[in-house]
């Protein structure tokens, strides 16, 4: 039987994975859920397996409906078991004032995740600043967006994914795909680009695997994993030596060019080849392309971004971008794809170490006497920014470092760069909460685990790859007894003391939300639920109820005090970890169609699991015949900091001295337990898409 009213009712929600956020119905009530596609405006009917399967775990047998706690408090080798919310509540709370009057406020510490909804990374930024008063506060995001973020604060003083809707991707007559591949991370997202294609549209794709993204475009590029900012300069190079700079634009629009002119003359196009492994002539024809198009979009994504030098990256190609007259131009531009569900609005309100919430600085006076007024608190009595993520979890359970953790929405076992170190500093902890859904790989670790509400049990707004603020609507009940994690935060708030200052109720805390952002870069002063529900979402800024939102950034001004982008000058840098005798293949690591994150609702589904059973490294025929390693063969890829197996996909479509792995497994195939950890030095996002590897066949199929 299902849970709800008794009665079935349809709700208007949308997918709980990725930043596409797809319009569906569930239906719901006296059987299980299920669910049908709408017609919204990213996915226009469409959704892509995940989606599909969705309605299947809010059922699932191994849903977590009561508190776990371990059977000796303080020994995490006895058992798991069952207890009553008071109980494990009591622990949480008790763990989290020793830990405080030991060591101090910012020993407890908070990591969240991109897929809260907005209200509830709001709550969780204030949690940890009032609540807590702790500094002590990242999220997975950083893991995901921060290099773009970086770039394009840098660039335009604001970062807003993608600048223009979607669906200007249709009517772009050149896109350029850099280090992303949406035929098979968010397949509906596919519908825009095949009408542009349709309509006689260019796509150029650059990657060093040929994805089905890649295999649909007119142009793919295939470079080296971490070349991809010396290509950038390369084209940018090419585009000045060609007159192909649009002048005008550059001298009305922006700042620094002339910088970065001398900074790329050292990128000639044969330089360039060497460096990436993309011939001259596919450069020219790519900057050609971008720069003849009446209109056209640069999009980067993880595969550019995840680098020791991401944000340097993400400059350059936007440098390119601002070059050929595109941010801000009707129908052009450059954006990034978000990759989780509300990776965007997850980083505007507060979760990350640095900021409040309408991305407000934590280090700003006047922000901080904004949002303190709003909390009620003085702004004296707000924590100054802490570490970032993989920073605040490599000093877990250390002297000066985060000795209780709480983790919402987030599976770092898996997810964080070199996992098997980051599970080491989790055992370090003196305490370990984990709210989640499922028994993640993180949660078998903690001391208590709180069972959470899921996607359809909750409401609440979310922020999509285009700025949209969308509202996840209450589908059904949760499992008796479970809360969201809004109403967590909330009773944990009234337990530790500040319960006055908390809501559980999501409205009552969008409306705190919309009052904190405003006159923030990220206002959404101007959004309610109902607008949302009568305008199909509301881009935001949006200062004011009679505002329309803001569909299309930049188009009179950029969001810097002069109104103009800056060009930033960037240099290629080697990969942090070369490759060697020892390790001499590069690994880069990525998503498969039917699998999402670290895969701890993906891998429950049994449709999914029927589709990608099995986690597959990619290798090229001639890397494979050179190590005697057939189809479906197991293969052990070893790099500085750990090994994992995985069968082989023997395929042409990577290069050969490039290895794939998926992350979405833990455990003996962690492709985490292999990345390097080295951090670009403005985003702190890890370097995971490149370190070097050995790779061996240990057994058959
Ligand atoms: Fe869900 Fe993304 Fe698939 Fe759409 S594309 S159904 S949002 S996972």
């Amino acid at each position: 039987a299902g849970r709800g009213a008794g009665a079935l009712r349809t709700t208007a929600t949308h997918c709980p994975y990725c930043s596409l956020q797809c319009g569906m119905a569930v239906t719901a009530g006296d059987r299980p859920a299920t669910l049908v596609p709408l017609d919204f405006p990213t996915n226009r009917g469409g959704l892509c397996s995940k989606g599909w399967s969705s309605t299947e775990l809010l059922d699932h047998p191994e849903r977590l409906t009561r508190p776990l706690v371990r059977a000796v408090p303080g020994d995490r080798t006895s058992p798991l078991v069952e207890a009553s919310w008071d109980d494990a509540l009591d622990r949480v709370v008790e763990a989290i004032e020793r830990t405080q009057r030991t060591h101090g406020r910012d020993a407890v510490g908070c990591f969240g995740g991109g897929s809260l909804t907005n209200e509830q990374a709001y709550q969780f930024g204030k949690f940890a600043r009032v609540a807590l008063r702790t500094s002590a506060i990242d999220y997975n995001g950083r893991f995901c967006m921060s290099s773009a973020a970086g770039a394009a604060n840098r660039a335009f003083g604001l970062d807003r994914g993608m600048p223009f809707p979607l669906s200007d991707i249709a009517g772009a007559d050149v896109v350029v795909l850099v280090g992303s591949n949406p035929a098979d991370t968010m397949p509906p997202a596919m519908r825009w680009f095949d009408a542009g294609r349709e309509r006689g549209a260019q796509h150029i794709v650059v990657d060093p695997r040929r994805t089905a993204t890649a295999r649909s475009a007119a142009l793919h590029l295939q470079p080296l994993p971490g070349t991809d900012l010396a290509l950038a300069n390369g084209l940018l190079h090419l585009a000045i030596a060609e007159g192909l700079v649009d002048e005008d634009y550059v001298a009305a629009r922006t700042t620094g060019f002339a910088e970065v002119r001398d900074g790329v003359a050292a990128y000639w196009p044969d330089r360039v080849e060497r460096i990436t492994g993309v011939p001259v002539e596919q450069q020219r024809r790519t900057v050609f392309a971008l720069a003849r198009a009446a209109k056209a979009i640069v999009l980067t994504a993880r595969g550019a971004e995840q680098h020791r030098s991401g944000t340097d990256t993400a400059s350059a190609w936007i440098n390119l971008a601002l070059a050929l007259g595109l941010p801000g131009r009707p129908g052009s531009g450059w954006g990034t794809v978000t990759g989780q569900g509300n990776g965007q609005g997850g980083r505007e309100h507060g979760q990350k170490a640095d900021q409040l919430p309408g991305y407000r600085s934590l280090a700003d006076p006047a922000a901080r006497a904004h949002v303190a007024a709003v909390w009620g608190v003085d702004p004296a009595d707000l924590p100054m920014p802490g570490k970032s993520a993989f920073e605040l979890l490599d000093a877990l359970g250390t002297d000066g470092g985060v000795r209780t953790l709480l983790v919402l929405a987030s599976n770092v076992a898996v997810s964080a760069p070199d996992a098997r170190r980051v599970i080491s500093r989790l055992r370090d902890l003196d305490f370990l909460v984990v709210s989640d859904f499922f028994l993640s790989q993180t949660a078998e670790l903690a001391d208590v685990v709180l069972p959470s509400a899921m996607w359809a049990e909750e409401a609440g707004t979310m922020t999509n790859l285009e700025g949209r603020v969308i509202r996840r609507r209450r589908a059904l009940d949760p499992p008796a007894g479970v809360p969201d994690d809004l109403q967590l935060l909330a009773t944990l708030a009234g337990r530790l003391g500040a319960g006055d200052r908390f809501s559980g109720d999501p409205e009552t805390v969008f409306q705190e939300l919309r009052r904190a952002s405003a006159g923030g870069a990220a206002d959404y002063s101007g959004i309610s639920y109902e607008r949302i529900d009568a305008e199909d979402g509301v881009f935001w800024p949006c200062p004011a109820p009679d505002h329309p939102g803001t569909p299309w950034l930049f188009t009179e001004r950029f969001a810097t005090p002069d109104g103009r982008a800056r060009f930033v000058r960037v240099e290629h840098v080697e990969a942090h970890e070369p490759t060697d005798d020892e390790y001499p293949l590069v690994l880069t690591t990525g998503r498969v169609l039917a699998q999402y994150q670290s895969g701890t609702q993906t891998r429950r589904s049994r449709s999914l699991q029927l589709i990608a059973p099995t986690p597959r490294a990619e290798l090229h025929p001639d890397l494979a015949r050179r190590l005697g390693i057939a189809q479906d063969d197991v293969v052990e890829l070893a790099t500085r900091r750990g090994r994992a197996r995985f069968h082989a996909q023997v395929t042409d479509s990577i290069r050969p001295d490039v290895v794939f792995a998926p992350f979405h497994w833990g455990g003996g195939s962690s492709a985490n337990a292999l990345t390097d950890p080295a951090l670009d030095p403005t985003s702190k996002m890890p370097a995971f898409k490149v370190c070097a590897v050995a790779v061996a066949r240990v057994g058959g199929p």
